[in-house]
């Protein structure tokens, strides 16, 4: 339920994103196998923890930051199973204040962690963020097994390369550019193109090959428009256009911004690149006003239960206020319901309700995560006596999508080894 690209293995989930092989996770961030998490981030094989940030490997533990292989902790210190029950239960964070003030308390603890300047792992000649096993790629987000030699790409998957200019490219793709949403081999300004090669401009087409300006086609060859030719006409046809749209300056381009049946603010380009109205349409976007909500809400925010102890069973019939009230600007819905098998969730982790509506709930996440975006930064090590410079500071810099401003400290690759990891 409300979760954002959780399509591998995860069962019983609520609000998560981009998390795989997990269970009964909640408010769960880049994690995989793992469950009972209650807001964690980037953690691998942990159960029934809460607050985790880039945790490998741990139980029972909450509010932790970049441990590995523990279990009764809490804020990074190690107690007795006897002990943490007794802390765990003191914390009370099945209560709206219990949470909030162990979530204050792991947010210092995670400033205060240095962290490597991005998460790369087992890749070379990259920069980017949250690359494994990948080689030569040019600012590159979320790419993942055998990507190589691409530029500019967002979510490549699974044996990826040569190419630039992407959005979601997996499954042994090759040279493609201006690409949204492709499986295939030489495909050019086009999106939805699932199979096929020697794709341009063309739109939600399967298993074509020499195709351009086609929308909508499965199985078929050089077409134009959709319209069918011999593979003779095609060649002759095909460049003739191409020489038009050059001439016009069209040429490369993806499709203009006035094509898009979707406005600006409902697509995902506003969670990663958030932009007022006078600023979409000045680049030739369309923008949608939010619809007037006419929900007649039974349950103002101050009234939803504080103990998750206290919630009835009737509250599945209520219309829960959003404690954004709309003003946020974030598409909030100003109200939200539970739903009943969400409730059954709530109670199984022992998490209070939520107090903002699955939209303010999911733009929440995405202020977590980092940007995609690079900035040139020098590490920060603070140079003490036992790390590997001596007093010296570390002079080593990087790419890193923590911007200059954020108050996380970021070590380069072989200060956060010695010093963290
Ligand atoms: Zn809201
Ligand atoms: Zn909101
Ligand atoms: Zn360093």
């Amino acid at each position: 339920m409300y979760s954002f690209g959780a399509i591998l293995g995860a069962r019983e989930c609520a609000d998560t994103h981009q998390s795989r092989e997990i269970e009964l996770c909640y408010e769960t961030i880049d994690s995989a196998n793992s469950s009972k998490l209650r807001f964690c981030e980037a953690c691998v094989s942990c159960t029934d923890s809460w607050l985790l940030y880039n945790c490998i490997n741990c139980q029972d533990s909450v509010g932790c930051v970049g441990l590995r292989n523990k279990s009764n902790c809490i804020f990074n210190e190690q107690y007795s199973k006897e002990e943490y029950k007794k802390r765990l239960q003191e914390m009370r964070l099945g209560t709206f204040s219990g949470l909030k003030k162990a979530k204050e308390t792991f947010e210092e603890l995670k400033k205060r962690t240095p962290r490597k300047f991005a998460a790369i792992l087992k890749s070379e000649n990259v920069t980017g963020d949250d690359i494994t096993n990948s080689r030569n790629l040019h600012c590159c987000f979320n790419a993942r097994n055998e990507v190589e030699n691409c530029r500019y790409g967002f979510r490549l998957h699974e044996r990826v390369k040569d190419g630039m200019d992407a959005f979601i490219v997996w499954n042994g793709s090759e040279l493609f550019y201006e690409a949204v949403s492709v499986t295939g081999q030489n495909v050019k300004c086009s999106a939805f193109i699932w199979g096929g090669f020697n794709v341009q401009y063309s739109y939600n087409c399967f298993d074509s090959n020499h195709i351009f300006g086609c929308v909508g086609l499965r199985k078929k060859e050089y077409c134009i428009l959709n319209k069918q030719y011999s593979k003779e006409e095609y060649e002759v046809l095909a460049p003739k256009i191409i020489e038009a749209m050059k001439a016009k300056g069209e040429y490369g381009e993806f499709f203009p911004a006035d094509m898009s049946t979707f406005a600006y603010n409902e697509t995902l380009a506003q969670d990663y690149c958030p932009k007022t109205k006078e600023e979409a349409e000045h680049i030739g976007f369309k923008w949608r006003a939010p619809e007037k909500k006419e929900y007649s809400i039974t349950l103002k925010t101050e009234a939803i239960p504080e103990n998750i102890a206290d919630v009835e069973e009737s509250i599945i019939k209520e219309i829960l206020e959003c404690a954004h009230k709309g003003i946020c600007k974030e598409q909030c819905a100003t109200a939200f319901k539970i739903l009943p098998q969400e409730l059954m969730l709530y109670m199984r982790l022992g998490v209070p309700l939520p107090r903002l509506c699955p939209q303010c709930r999911h733009m929440e996440r995405i202020r977590l995560k980092n940007p995609i975006q690079l900035w040139t930064r020098e590490c920060q090590c603070a140079g003490a006596p036992s790390h590997r410079h001596g007093e010296n500071k570390c002079k080593e810099s990087f790419q890193t999508p923590h911007a200059p401003e954020r108050p996380e400290i970021i070590y380069c690759e072989s200060c956060y080894q010695q010093e963290v990891a």
